[in-house]
């Protein structure tokens, strides 16, 4: 039996908790104080490591590393967007400097060289430097975050997709994060959205629900509380929608209309499906 008493936030380090749902193997809670969902009991950094280095992981990993360049080019467009938006003189400068974190082959890295950055991605997973395009290879570092040596003030640009979830200490990897970025450098942040429209209908059963994958689950308040506790003061945090859905896109009208409506509106409401930021140092 867990002593919920005894157990620290991984944001905040309180200890007040409610039950949210029982799941197979263990349990997902809520901090009382800062709002960060998370998945008790928490693995150790050697049970993760195992867990990753699965063949039947490593397959799964491979097919989802294998996205559209479609897919990519909207990413890579829509955080020139959100720059543009909160810090637009970082895409005036020359000599800008890139660091993409939990990067896979790179192709988010490989637009951004075209586009006058100069690059590095991290991955925890060695397929990124196997199969990764030959140009982006040696710009890849294979590790965590957390251990790879990097000087402090390196990069103007840092982004984080879908990583913060997997992660044991989400904190130490933002502290880090905002050591590695120059004055006024930018980090971006995107997650799934444990206040979307989906995970609240959904419950337990929201797809995101994927431990000992995801054990570290956000939404507005508790991103914002982490980001700003790492010692961001400057912090803004939103929902997105997916751009192209999958699900729908063979429904007929009127169905097909209404869904598109509400996937506009969920972010205007703060239920989208993504939580993304934009932190400046
Ligand atoms: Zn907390």
């Amino acid at each position: 039996m867990i002593d919920f008493n005894i157990l620290e936030c991984p944001v905040c380090k309180k200890t007040q908790h409610k039950n949210l749902y029982s799941l197979d193997k263990g349990r997902l809670i809520k901090c009382q104080n800062c709002h960060l969902a998370f998945y008790i009991p928490r693995p150790t950094a050697e049970e993760l490591s195992d867990f990753y280095n699965q063949q039947s992981y490593r397959n799964d990993y491979e097919q989802s590393v294998m996205s559209s360049h479609d897919f990519t080019e909207n990413r890579y467009l829509e955080l020139k967007k959100i720059i543009a938006t909160y810090q637009p003189n970082l895409l005036k400068q020359s000599n800008k400097t890139f660091l993409d974190i939990g990067c896979g082959l790179g192709d988010l890295l490989s637009l951004a060289i075209a586009d006058g950055w100069q690059v590095t991605g991290t991955e925890i997973s060695p397929i990124a430097t196997e199969q990764s395009d030959i140009n982006i290879r040696d710009r890849i570092l294979i590790g965590d975050i957390l251990s790879l040596d990097f000087p402090e003030s390196s990069f103007d640009l840092i982004t984080i997709y879908h990583v913060i979830e997997h992660l044991i200490d989400p904190m130490h990897t933002l502290i880090k994060m905002r050591k590695l970025l120059k004055p006024d450098g930018v980090l971006f942040v995107e997650t799934p959205n444990m206040g979307s429209l989906g995970a609240k209908i959904k419950g337990k059963e929201w797809s995101h629900i994927i431990p000992p994958e995801h054990i570290t689950y956000f939404d507005l308040s508790s991103l914002d509380y982490a980001i700003r506790h790492s010692g961001f003061n400057n912090c803004n945090v939103f929902t997105s929608s997916p751009q192209v859905i999958k699900s729908i896109e063979n429904w007929s009208n009127p169905y097909k209309s209404i869904a598109e409506f509400i996937y506009k509106l969920m972010p205007i409401l703060g239920l989208g499906a993504t939580l993304q930021s934009i932190a400046i140092k």
